[in-house]
């Protein structure tokens, strides 16, 4: 059991089955389904572990049509299933139709190919086997469109987008960009053949694959993507104004921009997604001063030292104004010149919110969301502007080594991302998320090895939240999770490998240490 759970955890994108709920979930699914039988013990099926997991994270949004999953055939209690299902040999592929009631066993895949891009393709042309009677449920067509159906959209109003990927005959983008875009609403997504002249001339279209773009006011254009790769496409597509993810419960209907979801308007502030506010970094900062540590009358032992560790790094590393600045270093020297064991916390607000303003020190006490604006007031602000908070550390962490000089953090590179982790483990008001940092901190944190090393981990491991996160209770439909920096902000940040779309971390490091550096943040709406 323990190897197994190591192979395969809830953690990962795939369904993990057993004698219990194989037959009820493969059988009569309203999706197919594609699983693999393995064997814990089996040195192979370990290798191929990771391939698994990349794939099912990367079909994900498919589920609605095809779902991935496993099943432990090396488990005591699925012994008996896994012989009834003829299962001889370690991995065995087997593919299930959607709405298939006929109790069978499945189809085995037997090709030697075992690759990501490979099986990803095998599961389109699996899907484009099911006939019009059990072609599963919110799956769409995946045929390419007729020129007419797709002409007939110029100069049409309706009420979605329609974007139509033209592409040869044997390419598949098309037929993974209509999958990716399956649980969005607000557009619609065709394919179409290059070999259809008529339309290519109609729609001025010279190479393939491209993309077509047909707004819901009747105007039309090729879609100006950097690379046309899928995940441009798809990335494209997800970031329309309009287009969101479905949201399967009823509490988050769609909220528009400025109604906080209690009846109070709120001013919708316009912002560029390409910029830092200092409003952000400000507001959360002094919700983190204010609200988060007031909730605890006295600091002391362990609380103590996480909250002068992080005031000390705040002071050296915030890119802000002098004002707030020279609070946090006036708050530092405050706690560093106090022998005290104990402090309770209500002096701290004193000296904050009092003492320091009669020197001209001031935070403010507004609360002001700008990138971090939500669509209803449960939804963003304060965790988003923590995680801004902690990027722009460890990016000035990274541009300026010297900082951190005579703090007992010099020369660290872990100095930034332990103090996030201290602070989110001991007074982050959602424990559940702490958990989930520290399982990750416990993991790799200590292969982090330079500033830039710091950088990159922490923004590889929001990625692997917002992945956790995406279709999620917490998720804003206005600002849905995706993995970031998106195509449109860091077109060389992306790049695609055997059909995989992987990350160029150089290019990653050198954006987000302009994204997250001091001349990015901008000091518009901060009062
Ligand atoms: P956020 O994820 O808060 O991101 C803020 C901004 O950072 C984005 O708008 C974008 O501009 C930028 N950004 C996005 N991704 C990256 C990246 N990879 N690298 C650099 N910048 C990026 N919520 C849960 O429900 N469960 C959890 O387990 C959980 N764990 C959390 C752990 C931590 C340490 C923190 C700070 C928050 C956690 N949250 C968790 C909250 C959640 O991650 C979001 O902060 C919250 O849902 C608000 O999301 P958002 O859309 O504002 O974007």
């Amino acid at each position: 059991l323990a190897q197994s759970a190591r192979l395969y955890t809830e953690e990962d994108p795939v369904v993990i089955l057993s004698s219990d709920s194989l037959k009820q979930t493969v059988l009569n699914s309203s999706s197919a389904w594609l699983l693999q039988f393995y064997s814990s013990w089996c040195g192979h099926c370990i290798q191929y572990s990771p391939t698994w997991k990349a794939l099912a994270g990367d079909v994900k949004d498919w589920a609605q049509a095809i779902q991935i999953g496993v099943l432990d055939c090396a488990h005591e209690k699925n012994f008996d299933i896994c012989k009834e299902f003829g299962i001889h040999f370690y991995p065995t592929f087997r593919y299930f139709k959607a709405h298939d009631t006929t109790n069978d066993y499945g189809k085995t895949y037997r090709g030697a190919d075992r690759e990501l891009q490979t099986v990803r393709q095998l599961m389109v042309n699996f899907l484009q086997n099911h006939t019009k009677h059990d072609w599963p449920v919110g799956c769409p067509p995946l045929d390419p469109a007729r020129s007419e159906v797709v002409l007939s959209l110029m100069g049409k109003k309706t009420e979605f987008y329609t974007a139509v990927i033209v592409e040869d005959e044997d390419s598949y983008i098309g037929r993974e960009v209509i999958l990716d875009l399956m649980p969005y609403e607000g557009l619609a997504v065709k394919r179409a053949l290059s070999s259809d002249k008529l339309l290519m001339e109609k729609l001025g279209i010279s190479s393939v694959p491209s993309a077509y773009l047909f707004y819901p006011n009747g105007t039309h254009t090729v879609m100006n993507v950097q690379k046309r790769l899928r995940f441009f496409f798809s990335s494209f597509l997800k970031l329309l104004p309009g287009v969101h993810r479905k949201q399967s419960t009823s509490s988050l209907q769609h909220p528009q921009p400025g109604n906080n979801g209690q009846g109070t308007q709120v001013e919708w502030k316009e912002f560029e997604k390409s910029k830092v506010y200092m409003a952000d970094l400000e507001s959360g900062l002094h919700y983190l001063l204010r609200v988060e540590l007031a909730t605890h009358k006295t600091l002391e032992g362990k609380e103590l030292k996480t909250f002068k560790d992080f005031v000390t790094v705040v002071a050296k590393l915030f890119p802000g104004r002098q004002s707030v600045v020279k609070l946090l270093e006036t708050l530092l020297e405050w706690l560093v010149s106090l022998p005290l064991e104990k402090i309770p916390y209500d002096a701290i607000l004193d000296l904050v919110n009092n003492k320091m303003r009669i020197s001209g020190l001031y935070l403010s006490e507004q609360v002001q969301w700008v990138g971090c604006q939500g669509s209803s007031v449960a939804l963003r602000g304060y965790p988003c502007s923590l995680w801004t908070l902690f990027h722009v550390l460890t990016v000035q962490a990274a541009s300026r080594p010297d900082a951190l000089a005579n703090t007992g953090f010099e020369d660290d590179p872990l100095a930034v991302l332990q103090t996030m982790r201290c602070y989110i483990g001991t007074f982050f008001g959602c424990q559940e998320c702490g958990k989930h940092f520290e399982e990750m901190a416990q993991e790799s944190l200590n292969q982090v090895k330079s500033v830039d090393d710091a950088v990159l981990w922490l923004w590889r491991k929001h990625n692997q939240v917002n992945a956790r996160l995406t279709g999620s209770m917490s998720e804003d439909p206005m600002f849905p999770k995706t993995q970031w920096p998106t195509p449109d902000l860091c077109p060389t940040c992306h790049e695609e490998q055997e059909g995989l779309h992987v990350w160029n971390e150089q290019m990653v490091l050198a954006f987000l240490r302009q994204h997250y550096g001091a001349s990015n943040i901008s000091p518009k709406y901060s009062s």
